[in-house]
């Protein structure tokens, strides 16, 4: 059996190789290092994958999502809603901007932001609501849309780790994640579903206003060479990692689809086990037989009940295979962002996920015995 990663990019690398490699020489043949041809044509590649008007491309998907926020002009003591269990540069960016992060729960079979919670968070204050499409399956949006339209708020999502997933909405339309909000942020970080070979983000909108005022943020707000006009940034994609997207991204559906393949093949083995709740896939194509775009599981998070979670991480360890545990500790208890403004009680969930979820190796190159080897050794370890 091929060594199990928890990532596998260089077996995905063999695939595109010859491609990827000619890209990078032709680089360094012409120097276009910054703001390169590939950059505009990654951007306009990625805005027609998307459907969505406007891609700004940038440094990363930290940045990304701090220009977002600057961008739409939020001001300090601004009230920014959002999860309590994602990865911390959701929140740091909204602190870093003296906006005031308000966390809140979220639901215990998805993961995403608790629209509930959202709703009793809202004050006079508020400016923005932050869902994180956690673990590659969209947060409740037609639910945020309504509830931001009401109170007039900005919905910025964090497209991190669900690009190319598809949102249905109640009454059928179709959208990609990313392009359903006033602005989103995405990662292109190598471990992403579309990861470069360094670091790399974009946002994306769809108002024409916001574009052009992003689009000066991410170059040191100019928008006539050396005229400064805003306070920006200087956050840009690189021609190497552009070029390395436009080569991946003509395959990122496949790559999404073998993803859901793998998570299908382990939630049927988990299937009737008591300890073990695979992951929900709130659109209801997982019956098996459908290959979907609703989930594009950037990772396949299970819970293990019964305070059985910490031992299998050490059983997976001690037989090689690597496993994560996202997030170990809910953000409204890391030191950097705990606040006496929170309540316990209004974290019932993300206190008991942190000891809870598992996620297992998840990526483009898992083949049936891999994926046997794993799930036998789950279900032998939680049953004892
Ligand atoms: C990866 C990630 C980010 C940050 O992306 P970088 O490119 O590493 O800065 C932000 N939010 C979420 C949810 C992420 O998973």
């Amino acid at each position: 059996m091929k060594k199990i990663q928890m990532v596998d990019l260089q077996g995905q690398y063999q695939g595109i190789k010859n491609e990827v490699n000619d890209s990078i020489a032709e680089i360094l043949d012409s120097s276009a290092f910054i703001n390169g041809p590939h950059v505009h044509a990654f951007q306009k590649e990625l805005e027609g994958y998307l459907g969505v008007k406007h891609v700004i491309p940038c440094a990363n998907g930290t940045d990304a999502l701090q220009i977002c926020m600057m961008g739409l002009g939020l001001q300090p003591g601004d009230e920014v809603i959002t999860a309590d269990f994602t990865f911390a540069a959701t929140v740091e960016v909204i602190a870093l901007l003296n906006l005031t992060p308000v966390l809140v729960d979220v639901e215990p079979d998805t993961f995403n932001i608790d629209v509930k919670a959202v709703e009793r968070a809202i004050t006079p204050k508020t400016k923005a609501i932050v869902p994180v499409h956690l673990f590659g399956q969209c947060a409740n949006m037609d639910a945020l849309m309504d509830l931001a339209k009401k109170h007039d708020l900005y919905v910025i999502e964090d497209n991190a780790q669900a690009i190319g997933a598809t949102y249905t909405s109640a009454d059928g339309k179709k959208q990609k994640a990313g392009t359903i909000g006033h602005v989103a942020s995405t990662s292109f970080f190598p471990s992403k579903n579309l990861g470069c070979y360094g670091d790399g983000g974009a946002i994306f909108t769809n108002d024409d206003e916001l574009a052009h005022t992003l689009r000066g943020m991410v170059n040191h707000g100019m928008y006539t060479r050396y005229y400064h006009d805003v306070v920006g940034v200087n956050s840009r994609l690189d021609s190497i990692q552009a070029a390395v997207l436009r080569a991946k991204l003509p395959k990122l559906d496949t790559y999404n689809k073998r993803r859901w393949e793998a998570a299908s093949k382990y939630s049927k083995a988990f299937q009737g086990q008591e300890h073990i709740v695979a992951p929900k896939i709130v659109c209801g194509c997982d019956d098996g037989q459908n290959v979907c775009d609703c989930h594009v599981f950037h990772q396949y998070t299970l819970k293990i009940l019964n305070g059985k979670r910490d031992g299998l991480v050490q059983h997976l360890n001690d037989n090689n295979v690597p496993c994560g545990v996202y997030y170990p500790v809910p953000l409204h208890k890391q030191k950097a962002y705990a606040d006496t403004r929170y309540n316990e009680a209004d974290f019932p969930v993300t206190n008991q996920l942190v000891n809870e979820v598992i996620s297992l190796p998840m990526h483009t190159e898992l083949d049936d015995e891999q994926i046997q080897f794993i799930t036998d050794l789950v279900i032998d370890f939680v049953n004892r």
